[in-house]
């Protein structure tokens, strides 16, 4: 990239599709020990919800959302799909975290490295294909007093994401000329791209697969990344290289806790850009976050209405 490519900050969420949400609801709040910030709806289908968990105060960075689609056929990971999810857990953590999750009937992979750091593979009861990943970055995280997990294991939050590519040369060109990114190292088949100097939250692994069948969106599959952007004027500046990288990206959405701007990479994932305000506290209390089914304004008076669609979700389980 050149020094003047407008760049983005790093992940900003991801979203993925679950099955049963009060399932999804209970691992991630109870087995992984994140904080429901947000429990809204899809704001193109608003009879499904948008779950959203993260750390206590859902910065930028941490946030790990579901549209639950029980009614969907199993995902299929493959090209042009973000394949597993990393997420930050704090250094000297993983032997914990594996008897946890084992405990919660989640069997895990090996432990394992990537570009040296030790890494815990396992997937989410949907099949979602996740891994924790023991890093020592800083990290803007505020934990939850109310999680299951104790403070000092709590996840920080987004670390890397990993997809598979027939090629690697058009969606390098897509991260670096269009979003920043700059190619880093390469392990064991795995290029890595990173942004802003790279660390935790900064990170994108690309393995280049020529043969492997196209992934396919379903239940245990990612949706979208999203990468950050501080305010609209770097959405804007961004929006533009990533259109003269070749990209076609959406005019900008109004997400309402964000603004988005959607594209889809060459390969075919579906990517965000997305900014870090206004944030998860514009329209509730820190304190009660994720307590109460939140719509955006231009949904709120169709509320009776999807509250009746929507199926009933009791207080998460705690393990
Ligand atoms: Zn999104």
């Amino acid at each position: 990239m050149s020094p003047n490519t407008p760049a983005v900050t790093g992940l900003h969420h991801v979203t993925a599709i679950a099955g049963d949400p009060q399932r999804n609801l209970d691992f991630y709040t109870g087995a992984l020990g994140m904080r429901l910030v947000k429990r809204s709806v899809n704001q193109d289908a608003p009879d499904t919800y948008h779950l959203f968990y993260a750390d206590a105060e859902g910065h930028a960075g941490s946030d790990l959302t579901f549209f639950p689609w029980p009614e969907l056929p199993p995902g299929k990971r493959g090209i042009g799909l973000t394949n597993q999810v990393a997420l930050a857990v704090p250094p000297g953590t993983l032997d914990w975290w594996s008897e946890r999750l084992q405990s919660a009937g989640i069997r895990t992979g090996d432990t394992t490295t990537w570009f040296g750091e030790p890494v815990l593979p396992f997937d989410d009861p949907d099949g979602l294909g996740l891994a924790l990943v023991e890093t020592g970055d800083a990290r803007d995280f505020t934990p939850w007093a109310d999680s299951p997990v104790d403070p000092a294991r709590q996840i920080r939050g987004l670390h890397a994401v990993r997809l598979a590519e027939r090629d690697l040369a058009p969606t390098a060109r897509s991260l670096t000329a269009g979003l920043g990114f700059s190619a880093a190292r390469e392990e064991h088949g795995w290029h890595r791209f990173t942004v802003q100097g790279g660390g935790s939250g900064r990170a994108v692994d690309i393995q280049v697969r020529p043969d492997a069948p196209r992934g396919e969106w379903g239940v245990g599959s990612v949706h979208h990344i999203a990468w950050r952007v501080p305010d609209g004027d770097a959405q804007r500046a961004v929006r533009a290289s990533v259109s003269a990288a070749g990209g076609r990206p959406t005019e900008v959405i109004d997400r309402f806790w964000f603004q988005s701007v959607y594209f889809r990479e060459p390969g075919g994932a579906l990517f965000e850009v997305a900014t870090d305000g206004p944030g998860f506290t514009v329209d509730e209390s820190p304190d009660t976050l994720g307590e109460k089914l939140i719509l955006p304004p231009w949904l709120e008076p169709r509320r009776a209405e999807i509250e009746r669609g929507l199926p009933r979700l009791t207080s998460p389980v705690r393990t």
